[in-house]
Protein backbone atom coordinates (compact mmCIF):
# COMPACT_ATOMS: atom_id res chain seq x y z
CA UNK A 1 0.00 0.00 0.00
CA UNK A 2 1.44 3.64 -1.09
CA UNK A 3 1.89 5.10 2.15
CA UNK A 4 0.94 8.72 0.49
CA UNK A 5 -1.46 10.63 2.01
CA UNK A 6 -3.25 13.30 -0.04
CA UNK A 7 -6.00 16.12 0.73
CA UNK A 8 -9.12 15.68 -0.95
CA UNK A 9 -9.68 17.56 -4.31
CA UNK A 10 -6.06 17.34 -5.47
CA UNK A 11 -6.25 17.74 -9.59
CA UNK A 12 -4.14 16.17 -11.58
CA UNK A 13 -3.65 18.99 -13.73
CA UNK A 14 -2.19 22.53 -12.90
CA UNK A 15 -1.80 25.98 -14.25
CA UNK A 16 2.45 26.85 -14.26
CA UNK A 17 4.58 29.25 -15.87
CA UNK A 18 7.23 27.20 -17.75
CA UNK A 19 10.55 28.55 -19.06
CA UNK A 20 11.60 25.71 -21.92
CA UNK A 21 14.69 27.71 -22.91
CA UNK A 22 16.51 29.99 -21.49
CA UNK A 23 16.56 33.89 -22.62
CA UNK A 24 12.89 33.38 -23.98
CA UNK A 25 9.86 34.39 -22.19
CA UNK A 26 8.16 32.20 -19.64
CA UNK A 27 5.16 29.86 -21.20
CA UNK A 28 1.67 29.83 -18.94
CA UNK A 29 0.55 26.33 -19.25
CA UNK A 30 -1.07 23.57 -17.79
CA UNK A 31 0.87 20.66 -16.74
CA UNK A 32 0.92 17.40 -14.29
CA UNK A 33 0.42 17.86 -10.10
CA UNK A 34 3.63 15.57 -9.52
CA UNK A 35 3.50 12.96 -6.50
CA UNK A 36 5.65 14.00 -3.49
CA UNK A 37 8.11 11.21 -2.90
CA UNK A 38 8.69 9.22 0.81
CA UNK A 39 10.07 12.56 2.32
CA UNK A 40 8.63 14.99 0.69
CA UNK A 41 5.53 17.49 0.75
CA UNK A 42 2.61 18.62 -1.75
CA UNK A 43 2.12 22.43 -0.88
CA UNK A 44 -0.64 23.84 -2.39
CA UNK A 45 0.78 27.61 -3.57
CA UNK A 46 -1.17 30.26 -2.89
CA UNK A 47 1.44 32.90 -3.36
CA UNK A 48 5.22 33.38 -4.62
CA UNK A 49 7.30 36.18 -4.45
CA UNK A 50 9.48 37.23 -7.67
CA UNK A 51 12.75 37.08 -6.56
CA UNK A 52 15.68 38.51 -8.83
CA UNK A 53 16.79 35.23 -9.26
CA UNK A 54 14.00 33.94 -10.89
CA UNK A 55 15.09 36.84 -14.16
CA UNK A 56 18.59 35.32 -13.70
CA UNK A 57 17.45 31.47 -14.00
CA UNK A 58 15.22 32.83 -17.07
CA UNK A 59 18.17 34.25 -18.56
CA UNK A 60 20.47 31.85 -17.63
CA UNK A 61 23.08 34.39 -16.91
CA UNK A 62 24.71 32.28 -14.09
CA UNK A 63 26.84 29.78 -13.98
CA UNK A 64 25.10 27.36 -13.10
CA UNK A 65 22.76 25.43 -15.02
CA UNK A 66 19.17 25.24 -14.32
CA UNK A 67 16.73 22.17 -14.90
CA UNK A 68 14.53 22.75 -17.89
CA UNK A 69 12.13 22.77 -18.60
CA UNK A 70 11.77 24.83 -15.38
CA UNK A 71 9.00 26.05 -13.10
CA UNK A 72 10.45 28.86 -11.93
CA UNK A 73 9.75 30.26 -8.01
CA UNK A 74 11.13 30.14 -4.50
CA UNK A 75 9.11 31.82 -1.93
CA UNK A 76 5.96 29.91 -2.22
CA UNK A 77 3.44 30.07 0.11
CA UNK A 78 0.88 27.73 0.63
CA UNK A 79 -1.00 24.57 2.68
CA UNK A 80 -0.07 21.20 2.75
CA UNK A 81 -2.32 18.99 0.57
CA UNK A 82 -0.09 15.97 0.32
CA UNK A 83 2.92 14.04 1.91
CA UNK A 84 4.86 11.00 1.08
CA UNK A 85 5.19 7.94 4.17
CA UNK A 86 8.36 8.79 5.86
CA UNK A 87 6.64 12.07 6.83
CA UNK A 88 5.66 12.24 10.06
CA UNK A 89 6.21 15.81 11.56
CA UNK A 90 3.78 17.53 8.89
CA UNK A 91 -0.12 17.67 9.19
CA UNK A 92 -2.52 18.09 6.27
CA UNK A 93 -3.64 21.72 6.10
CA UNK A 94 -0.40 22.96 7.57
CA UNK A 95 0.97 26.26 5.96
CA UNK A 96 4.62 25.59 4.42
CA UNK A 97 7.00 27.69 2.69
CA UNK A 98 8.72 26.68 -0.47
CA UNK A 99 12.23 28.65 0.07
CA UNK A 100 15.36 28.53 -2.23
CA UNK A 101 16.78 25.23 -0.34
CA UNK A 102 14.58 22.74 -1.37
CA UNK A 103 16.11 19.75 0.56
CA UNK A 104 19.94 19.06 0.87
CA UNK A 105 21.56 15.59 1.98
CA UNK A 106 21.34 16.37 5.43
CA UNK A 107 24.41 14.01 6.33
CA UNK A 108 27.98 15.91 4.59
CA UNK A 109 29.89 18.17 7.08
CA UNK A 110 28.20 21.22 5.85
CA UNK A 111 24.58 20.21 6.47
CA UNK A 112 25.82 18.58 10.01
CA UNK A 113 26.75 22.29 11.25
CA UNK A 114 24.04 23.79 9.65
CA UNK A 115 25.39 24.74 6.67
CA UNK A 116 22.96 23.38 4.43
CA UNK A 117 23.44 25.88 1.48
CA UNK A 118 27.04 24.99 1.35
CA UNK A 119 25.62 21.02 0.73
CA UNK A 120 26.96 20.20 -3.00
CA UNK A 121 23.68 18.24 -3.12
CA UNK A 122 21.28 21.49 -2.02
CA UNK A 123 17.95 20.84 -4.30
CA UNK A 124 17.58 24.16 -5.30
CA UNK A 125 13.82 25.39 -6.07
CA UNK A 126 12.94 26.91 -8.82
CA UNK A 127 16.53 26.62 -10.15
CA UNK A 128 17.71 22.76 -10.37
CA UNK A 129 13.68 21.57 -8.94
CA UNK A 130 10.36 22.75 -10.02
CA UNK A 131 9.63 25.77 -8.04
CA UNK A 132 6.87 27.85 -6.77
CA UNK A 133 5.27 29.24 -10.14
CA UNK A 134 2.79 26.11 -9.91
CA UNK A 135 -0.44 25.13 -7.95
CA UNK A 136 1.29 22.67 -6.68
CA UNK A 137 4.54 22.19 -5.51
CA UNK A 138 6.72 19.69 -4.14
CA UNK A 139 9.47 20.31 -1.09
CA UNK A 140 11.69 18.22 1.11
CA UNK A 141 9.58 17.92 4.06
CA UNK A 142 13.15 18.54 6.79
CA UNK A 143 13.25 21.52 4.78
CA UNK A 144 9.73 23.35 4.20
CA UNK A 145 9.78 26.60 6.35
CA UNK A 146 6.82 26.30 8.70
CA UNK A 147 4.75 29.50 8.62
CA UNK A 148 2.13 30.14 11.61
CA UNK A 149 -1.25 30.06 10.65
CA UNK A 150 -1.49 33.11 12.37
CA UNK A 151 0.93 34.32 9.15
CA UNK A 152 -1.17 36.12 5.64
CA UNK A 153 0.53 33.68 2.94
CA UNK A 154 0.51 36.97 0.85
CA UNK A 155 2.09 39.42 2.96
CA UNK A 156 4.91 36.61 4.07
CA UNK A 157 6.09 35.17 0.95
CA UNK A 158 9.00 37.28 0.24
CA UNK A 159 9.95 36.56 3.74
CA UNK A 160 10.87 33.27 2.02
CA UNK A 161 13.88 34.04 -0.11
CA UNK A 162 14.34 37.79 0.62
CA UNK A 163 13.68 38.08 3.95
CA UNK A 164 15.56 34.66 5.32
CA UNK A 165 18.52 36.21 2.65
CA UNK A 166 18.61 39.39 4.27
CA UNK A 167 18.09 38.80 7.98
CA UNK A 168 20.80 36.40 7.56
CA UNK A 169 23.45 38.53 6.20
CA UNK A 170 22.71 41.00 8.54
CA UNK A 171 23.65 38.65 10.91
CA UNK A 172 26.85 37.62 8.71
CA UNK A 173 27.79 41.48 9.40
CA UNK A 174 28.26 41.68 12.49
CA UNK A 175 26.80 44.56 13.10
CA UNK A 176 25.10 45.82 16.52
CA UNK A 177 22.11 47.89 17.52
CA UNK A 178 22.66 51.07 17.30
CA UNK A 179 25.81 51.22 14.63
CA UNK A 180 24.93 52.03 10.92
CA UNK A 181 24.61 49.68 8.14
CA UNK A 182 24.53 50.61 4.22
CA UNK A 183 21.81 48.89 2.38
CA UNK A 184 23.02 49.07 -1.46
CA UNK A 185 19.71 48.28 -3.73
CA UNK A 186 17.61 49.29 -0.99
CA UNK A 187 14.56 50.11 -2.88
CA UNK A 188 14.52 46.45 -4.73
CA UNK A 189 13.09 43.35 -2.99
CA UNK A 190 15.65 42.64 -1.08
CA UNK A 191 16.84 45.85 0.01
CA UNK A 192 13.11 46.62 0.80
CA UNK A 193 12.90 43.61 3.69
CA UNK A 194 16.86 44.48 4.31
CA UNK A 195 15.66 47.85 5.84
CA UNK A 196 12.68 46.57 7.65
CA UNK A 197 15.09 43.80 9.20
CA UNK A 198 17.92 46.01 9.75
CA UNK A 199 15.67 48.51 12.33
CA UNK A 200 14.29 45.31 13.69
CA UNK A 201 17.73 44.49 14.75
CA UNK A 202 18.23 48.27 16.40
CA UNK A 203 20.44 49.65 13.58
CA UNK A 204 20.51 52.62 11.41
CA UNK A 205 19.76 52.50 7.62
CA UNK A 206 21.16 54.50 4.86
CA UNK A 207 19.55 53.74 1.98
CA UNK A 208 21.10 53.44 -1.80
CA UNK A 209 19.47 53.34 -4.85
CA UNK A 210 17.78 55.11 -7.76
CA UNK A 211 14.92 57.69 -8.09
CA UNK A 212 12.39 59.28 -6.63
CA UNK A 213 9.92 56.03 -5.82
CA UNK A 214 12.42 54.45 -4.29
CA UNK A 215 13.55 57.21 -2.16
CA UNK A 216 10.12 57.95 -1.23
CA UNK A 217 9.77 54.02 -0.16
CA UNK A 218 13.17 53.72 1.61
CA UNK A 219 12.51 56.24 3.62
CA UNK A 220 8.75 55.63 4.37
CA UNK A 221 10.58 52.18 5.83
CA UNK A 222 12.37 53.96 7.95
CA UNK A 223 16.13 54.16 6.18
CA UNK A 224 17.15 57.75 7.65
CA UNK A 225 18.74 58.86 4.34
CA UNK A 226 19.18 57.99 0.62
CA UNK A 227 21.61 58.26 -1.43
CA UNK A 228 21.09 58.38 -5.39
CA UNK A 229 23.47 56.49 -7.35
CA UNK A 230 21.81 57.53 -10.21
CA UNK A 231 22.45 61.00 -9.38
CA UNK A 232 25.40 61.49 -6.89
CA UNK A 233 28.79 62.93 -8.32
CA UNK A 234 30.39 60.97 -5.24
CA UNK A 235 29.06 57.75 -4.11
CA UNK A 236 31.57 57.32 -1.96
CA UNK A 237 31.56 61.05 -0.29
CA UNK A 238 27.94 60.65 0.03
CA UNK A 239 27.41 57.21 1.82
CA UNK A 240 30.16 59.12 4.32
CA UNK A 241 28.74 61.94 4.82
CA UNK A 242 25.20 60.21 5.69
CA UNK A 243 27.15 58.82 9.06
CA UNK A 244 27.15 61.65 12.13
CA UNK A 245 30.92 61.37 12.53
CA UNK A 246 31.42 61.31 8.94
CA UNK A 247 33.60 57.39 8.84
CA UNK A 248 31.10 55.25 6.88
CA UNK A 249 28.87 52.97 7.78
CA UNK A 250 29.77 49.67 10.21
CA UNK A 251 28.03 47.31 7.66
CA UNK A 252 27.39 47.67 3.71
CA UNK A 253 24.31 45.00 2.44
CA UNK A 254 24.83 44.44 -1.23
CA UNK A 255 21.73 43.62 -2.75
CA UNK A 256 22.12 45.45 -6.23
CA UNK A 257 22.65 43.50 -9.24
CA UNK A 258 25.11 46.01 -10.57
CA UNK A 259 28.96 45.39 -10.73
CA UNK A 260 29.72 48.91 -9.90
CA UNK A 261 28.45 48.89 -6.31
CA UNK A 262 30.67 45.73 -5.30
CA UNK A 263 33.56 47.72 -6.40
CA UNK A 264 33.29 51.21 -4.19
CA UNK A 265 31.59 49.33 -1.10
CA UNK A 266 34.96 48.73 0.33
CA UNK A 267 36.00 52.37 0.13
CA UNK A 268 33.25 53.87 2.20
CA UNK A 269 32.73 51.13 4.84
CA UNK A 270 34.00 52.45 8.23
CA UNK A 271 37.55 51.00 9.61
CA UNK A 272 36.75 47.70 10.91
CA UNK A 273 33.86 47.68 9.20
CA UNK A 274 31.93 44.58 7.05
CA UNK A 275 30.97 44.56 3.52
CA UNK A 276 28.44 41.46 2.75
CA UNK A 277 27.98 40.48 -0.78
CA UNK A 278 24.59 39.39 -1.60
CA UNK A 279 23.55 40.24 -5.05
CA UNK A 280 24.36 38.51 -7.73
CA UNK A 281 24.87 40.31 -10.97
CA UNK A 282 25.95 38.37 -13.92
CA UNK A 283 29.70 38.02 -14.67
CA UNK A 284 30.61 40.23 -11.69
CA UNK A 285 33.71 40.49 -9.24
CA UNK A 286 34.29 42.33 -6.08
CA UNK A 287 37.09 44.52 -6.14
CA UNK A 288 39.01 46.21 -2.94
CA UNK A 289 42.12 48.29 -2.73
CA UNK A 290 44.85 46.04 -1.03
CA UNK A 291 45.74 49.17 1.05
CA UNK A 292 42.97 50.93 2.74
CA UNK A 293 41.46 47.10 3.31
CA UNK A 294 44.61 46.10 5.17
CA UNK A 295 44.88 49.50 7.31
CA UNK A 296 40.90 49.92 7.96
CA UNK A 297 41.22 46.27 8.89
CA UNK A 298 38.20 46.07 6.77
CA UNK A 299 36.07 42.25 6.15
CA UNK A 300 34.59 41.39 2.95
CA UNK A 301 32.10 38.33 2.99
CA UNK A 302 29.47 36.58 0.90
CA UNK A 303 26.05 35.87 2.24
CA UNK A 304 24.08 33.01 0.80
CA UNK A 305 20.59 32.70 1.58
CA UNK A 306 20.09 31.22 5.50
CA UNK A 307 19.79 27.51 6.72
CA UNK A 308 16.74 25.99 8.17
CA UNK A 309 17.15 28.16 11.85
CA UNK A 310 17.79 31.71 10.20
CA UNK A 311 14.50 30.84 8.02
CA UNK A 312 12.74 30.09 11.02
CA UNK A 313 13.68 33.31 12.93
CA UNK A 314 13.40 35.77 9.71
CA UNK A 315 9.93 33.97 9.71
CA UNK A 316 9.16 34.80 13.70
CA UNK A 317 9.99 38.94 13.15
CA UNK A 318 7.15 38.77 10.50
CA UNK A 319 4.77 36.75 12.68
CA UNK A 320 5.61 39.12 15.58
CA UNK A 321 4.46 42.00 13.11
CA UNK A 322 8.00 43.79 12.86
CA UNK A 323 8.02 43.01 9.09
CA UNK A 324 5.93 44.82 6.74
CA UNK A 325 7.59 45.52 2.97
CA UNK A 326 5.31 47.07 0.25
CA UNK A 327 4.25 44.43 -2.47
CA UNK A 328 2.14 44.27 -5.48
CA UNK A 329 0.56 41.43 -6.29
CA UNK A 330 -0.38 40.21 -9.90
CA UNK A 331 -2.32 36.93 -10.90
CA UNK A 332 0.61 33.94 -12.21
CA UNK A 333 -0.28 34.46 -15.92
CA UNK A 334 1.49 38.17 -15.91
CA UNK A 335 4.48 36.76 -14.54
CA UNK A 336 6.67 37.34 -17.52
CA UNK A 337 5.56 41.40 -17.19
CA UNK A 338 7.28 40.91 -13.55
CA UNK A 339 10.28 39.75 -15.30
CA UNK A 340 9.87 43.08 -17.92
CA UNK A 341 9.49 45.62 -15.20
CA UNK A 342 12.45 44.11 -13.11
CA UNK A 343 15.09 43.57 -15.82
CA UNK A 344 13.72 47.41 -16.34
CA UNK A 345 14.83 48.03 -12.30
CA UNK A 346 11.44 49.79 -12.17
CA UNK A 347 10.22 47.50 -9.20
CA UNK A 348 9.81 49.39 -6.10
CA UNK A 349 9.74 46.81 -3.34
CA UNK A 350 8.54 43.30 -4.47
CA UNK A 351 5.90 41.60 -7.12
CA UNK A 352 3.73 38.51 -5.56
CA UNK A 353 1.80 36.16 -8.02
CA UNK A 354 -1.11 35.12 -6.78
CA UNK A 355 -1.38 30.99 -8.43
CA UNK A 356 -5.29 31.27 -8.53
CA UNK A 357 -5.13 33.92 -11.43
P1 LIG B 1 15.59 43.74 -7.33
O1 LIG B 1 15.67 43.87 -8.80
O2 LIG B 1 14.28 43.74 -6.67
O3 LIG B 1 16.46 44.88 -6.63
C1 LIG B 1 17.73 45.28 -7.06
C2 LIG B 1 17.85 46.76 -6.75
O4 LIG B 1 19.20 47.17 -7.00
C3 LIG B 1 16.97 47.66 -7.62
O5 LIG B 1 16.13 48.45 -6.78
C4 LIG B 1 17.96 48.49 -8.39
O6 LIG B 1 17.48 49.80 -8.66
C5 LIG B 1 19.16 48.52 -7.45
N1 LIG B 1 20.42 48.90 -8.07
C6 LIG B 1 20.88 48.63 -9.31
N2 LIG B 1 22.09 49.19 -9.49
C7 LIG B 1 22.42 49.83 -8.34
C8 LIG B 1 23.53 50.60 -7.91
N3 LIG B 1 24.56 50.82 -8.71
N4 LIG B 1 23.50 51.09 -6.66
C9 LIG B 1 22.46 50.87 -5.83
N5 LIG B 1 21.37 50.16 -6.20
C10 LIG B 1 21.35 49.64 -7.43
O7 LIG B 1 16.38 42.37 -6.99
P2 LIG B 1 16.25 41.43 -5.69
O8 LIG B 1 15.17 40.45 -5.92
O9 LIG B 1 16.25 42.27 -4.48
O10 LIG B 1 17.62 40.60 -5.80
C11 LIG B 1 18.86 41.26 -5.69
C12 LIG B 1 20.02 40.32 -6.01
O11 LIG B 1 20.20 39.41 -4.92
C13 LIG B 1 19.84 39.45 -7.25
O12 LIG B 1 21.08 39.35 -7.95
C14 LIG B 1 19.47 38.11 -6.67
O13 LIG B 1 19.78 37.03 -7.53
C15 LIG B 1 20.34 38.11 -5.45
N6 LIG B 1 19.95 37.16 -4.39
C16 LIG B 1 20.96 36.59 -3.67
C17 LIG B 1 20.64 35.74 -2.63
C18 LIG B 1 21.72 35.13 -1.81
O14 LIG B 1 21.46 34.18 -1.09
N7 LIG B 1 22.95 35.66 -1.83
C19 LIG B 1 19.30 35.47 -2.34
C20 LIG B 1 18.32 36.08 -3.07
C21 LIG B 1 18.64 36.95 -4.09
ZN1 LIG C 1 15.44 34.67 -4.16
Amino acid sequence: MSGVRMAEGVPSKQMAQVIEKTGQPVVFKEIPVQKPGPDEILVNIKYSGVCHTDLHALNGDWPLDTKLPLVGGHEGAGVVVGMGDLVDDWTLGDYAGVKWINGSCLSCSFCQQADEPLCAKALLSGYTVDGSFQQYCIAKAAHAARIPKECDLEAISPVLCAGITVYKGLKESGARPGQTVAIVGAGGGLGSLAIQYAKAMGLRVIAIDGGDEKKKMTAELGAEHFVDFMTSKNVVSDVKAATEDGLGPHAVILVAVNEKPFQQAAEYVRPRGTVIAIGLPAGAYLRAPVFESVIKMITIKGSYVGNRRDSAEAIEFFRRGLIKAPFKTVGLSELQKVYDLMHEGKIAGRYVVDTSK
